[in-house]
This record gives structure tokens, C-alpha cells and sequence, in this order.
């Protein structure tokens, strides 16, 4: 009967499964001299990057502090504060222009009456941004352009071949 595996025993048998793959992918690549499969291989490593690579959150918080919980995947943030997935994904969709920008809680509609001391009469809480630590952010930009570079090449090699 197998032993039952520890977590990290599975963890590094899965980073090892991925690197295996990319080593495989470039090793046949390299044989028989096919391009293609070079592509391949960084297409790999890109969505293991990206999805699966074992980093922290980097989300930070409101002390300043970057997280420090696993998470899987440079673009992923850690399971234990859900927020934290929706912020990391604004960061990132931000930086491609196509995220929604942050507001402040507006004010409610004009006409509408005000009494005084009502919630609706308080200030708006001070505007807070959610970031990513400067090293995750710039590890997931890098393999952001890393794939793309890989996809775009592969799609050139393709249609040229
Ligand atoms: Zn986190």
C-alpha cells in the first residue's frame, strides 16, 4: 500500500510535475528542433506562473503590510481573506486599463433631505486604494509578458511554418 503523502511532500512533488513538464517540453523541443514546441514550453511556465507557482498574497493590507499568506499563482491571492482576491484582481486589471477605479462611498442624491448628525450627513471614509508589494507586482508583470511574448511567437511560428 503507498503512503499517504505529507502536504509538503505533495506541494514539492507538484512543483517538480510542473518543471518536469517544462523540461520535457524544451528537451523535445531542442531534438527535434521544433519552434513550436519551444512555445509550448513558455505557455507552460507561464500558466504555471501565473496560476499554480507556490508565492505569497502581497495584497496590503491596511497596516501597510504586505500579506503573508500562501497563495498559488502570482496573479491569485491567499484563501484566507476573500478580500484580498477582489483587490489583488482590481491591482492587476487596473495596470491593463481596464479595471474599475476606486471611488469613495458618494454622496447621496441631491434634494433628498439631510438631518443632521444621519449617517448620510457624515464625511465619506478616507479614500483607500488597495496595492500589491512591489516585488509580487512586478513577478506577475514579468510573467504576464513573459507568456505573452510565448503566445505571440508561437502563433507567428505556427502560421509561418
Ligand atoms: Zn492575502
Amino acid at each position: 500500500m503507498a503512503q499517504r503523502q505529507t502536504l509538503t511532500e505533495k506541494k514539492r512533488n507538484r512543483i517538480i510535475g510542473w518543471w518536469s513538464a517544462i523540461g520535457l517540453l524544451c528537451l523535445v523541443g531542442w531534438q527535434q528542433g521544433n519552434p513550436a514546441l519551444w512555445g509550448l514550453a513558455i505557455l507552460v511556465w507561464g500558466y504555471y506562473q501565473m496560476f499554480a507557482v507556490p508565492t505569497l498574497c502581497g495584497v496590503e493590507t491596511s497596516r501597510g503590510t504586505p500579506c503573508r499568506f500562501r497563495a498559488y499563482g502570482r496573479l491569485m491571492a491567499c484563501t484566507r481573506e476573500p478580500s484580498h482576491d477582489v483587490d489583488k484582481r482590481n491591482v492587476l486589471l487596473r495596470l491593463i486599463g481596464l479595471g474599475r477605479p476606486q471611488r469613495p462611498i458618494t454622496a447621496p442624491a441631491a434634494g433628498r433631505p439631510r438631518r443632521a448628525g444621519s449617517a448620510a450627513a457624515m464625511p465619506a471614509p478616507p479614500f483607500e486604494a488597495a496595492s500589491i508589494e512591489s516585488k509580487q507586482l512586478f513577478l506577475a508583470i514579468v510573467s504576464i509578458v513573459i507568456t505573452a511574448i510565448g503566445t505571440i511567437a508561437t502563433i507567428i511560428q505556427t502560421m509561418t511554418a
